[in-house]
């Protein structure tokens, strides 16, 4: 019998979680019951996911690099690569204000609502610590991006997550060197790789067999901690505006898949699936992008010379979502709080947004952080930012589970147009034996 495939695993598990989520929000002991039984095995799946993104990037890059014949391919790669993350970029912002000025879902807002989301969060942890730490990062100089990017201290990076682009510039650094000493010196060193790369690719598949279980254990738990139902829905209409910015940029993504590549874009959704779906549960783009590589590379034909540096890179850059979602909420949290924007305001908002979204971790709730910065640059008054942040908080974590689909979109997206403008779009060569256990515990010759 031909077993369910792996994405209607992942969707039969969050909607189950949903829904069980939902019935233990009734009991009283049930959120509790929730947080204390059944996310654990959730947080232990996005720990695995982590666990394996430095090693892969590591062996996946240090192989993409090793295999190119000449260098200049590689150079080339890199500015592409940046440049069409910047215009992605700018082309979410730019929808996200167009359609937050035409539908104004600030000005439906009732002072009563204003009233009870500031006293509900204003002073929430959740909105103070988001304030405490986009102040921490606002002061830093102009060029203090690229001193983060180089490491002092190879291990210092290696063992941490968040400083992904650090790692990609060691790695980067080893990878050309390997080239420049020539095929015979470096020889031990690539089969150690391609070999480590093997393995990381067989521990994502193994670790995928347990997501339709941990989905559903990360469902019901966002479903038990969610705020008021009521704030929620006072706040439906700027939701809808982020959401529909975001499906615009899903149809967006597929015009390019289908007008630049040539590919058949219901194909492009339904490869990139399982990693979309992740990206929804998890609400991080850092934590989903092993399956996003692998989906890239196995199941869509991208070459791992291409692969390998421009979903890492992104995962940290790229985030076409979080600077669509950071547009709409300055200029929603300005109409609801009667700030004047001209146009001036809002040509900063698309050049802060698109320096946020470098800026933003790719990890939950980072849009948020960045978004103060990005109020700061339009002169928001200071004293009003907590009540800005309270506007929006009760809906951030829906959102921000949707914009994380949208970044890691943008990211396979990318990845093809990248390759294929560069002749390394291939076929897919799918490995069947990751989606099911069986298949799984076969040695793949
Ligand atoms: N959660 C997002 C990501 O990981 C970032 C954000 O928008 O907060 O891509």
């Amino acid at each position: 019998m031909r077993k369910l495939e792996l994405h209607w695993q992942i969707l039969i598990g969050m909607v189950a979680g949903i829904l069980f989520g939902f019935v233990m929000t009734f009991p009283s002991w049930g959120p509790s019951a929730v947080q204390d039984w059944i996310n654990p095995f959730g947080t232990i799946f996005v720990k695995l996911l982590k666990l394996i993104a430095i090693p892969l990037i590591l062996a996946s890059l240090v192989k993409g690099i090793s295999d190119l014949k000449d260098i200049s391919k590689f150079k080339k790669i890199g500015l592409r690569t940046i440049g069409i993350y910047v215009v992605t970029t700018i082309i979410a912002i730019c929808i996200g204000l167009i359609l937050v000025n035409v539908l104004k879902p600030g000005e439906g807002i009732s002072e009563d609502t204003i009233a009870k989301l500031t006293e509900t969060y204003a002073s929430d942890a959740g909105v103070t610590s988001k304030l405490e730490e986009a102040s921490r990062q606002k002061d830093s100089g102009p060029l203090q991006f690229l001193e983060d990017m180089v490491p002092d201290n190879a291990f210092g990076a290696l063992s941490d997550n968040s400083l992904m682009l650090q790692v990609i510039f060691f790695t980067i650094f080893l990878g050309i060197s390997m080239l420049l000493i020539g095929e015979k010196r470096s020889k031990p060193l690539k089969k150690f790789f391609d070999s480590l790369n093997y393995v990381v690719l067989k521990m994502v598949d193994l670790i995928m067999l347990t997501a339709p279980v941990a989905v559903f254990a990360l469902l019901a738990n966002v479903v038990v901690s969610s705020g008021d139902p009521d704030l929620l829905v006072a706040l439906l209409k700027y939701a809808l505006v982020v959401v529909l910015g975001l499906a615009l940029m899903i149809v967006f993504y597929c015009i390019v898949v289908a007008t630049y590549t040539k590919k058949n874009p219901f194909w492009f959704l339904k490869q990139i699936s399982p990693a979309q779906l992740l990206a929804f549960s998890t609400s991080s783009s850092a934590a989903t992008l092993p399956v996003t590589m692998e989906r890239v590379e196995e199941h869509i034909g991208v070459d791992k010379e291409v692969s390998s540096f421009v979903l890492p890179v992104g995962a940290t850059i790229n985030m076409d979502g979080t600077s669509l979602y950071q547009g709409v909420a300055a200029v929603f949290i300005s109409q609801a709080l009667g700030f004047d924007l001209t146009l001036g305001a809002q040509l900063i908002i698309v050049l802060t947004a698109l320096l946020a979204s470098i800026g933003s971790a790719a990890v939950p709730g980072a849009g948020m952080v960045m978004l103060v910065i990005v109020l700061e640059s339009i002169n928001f008054p200071s004293d009003k930012l907590a009540i800005g942040l309270a506007l929006i908080f009760a809906v951030d974590r829906p959102l921000d589970m949707c914009r994380t689909i949208v970044n890691v979109t943008g990211d396979a997206t990318v990845a093809m147009v990248v390759a294929k403008s560069v002749g390394k779009l291939g076929k897919p060569h799918v490995e069947e034996w990751d989606d099911y256990l069986d298949e799984v515990k076969t040695t793949k010759s």
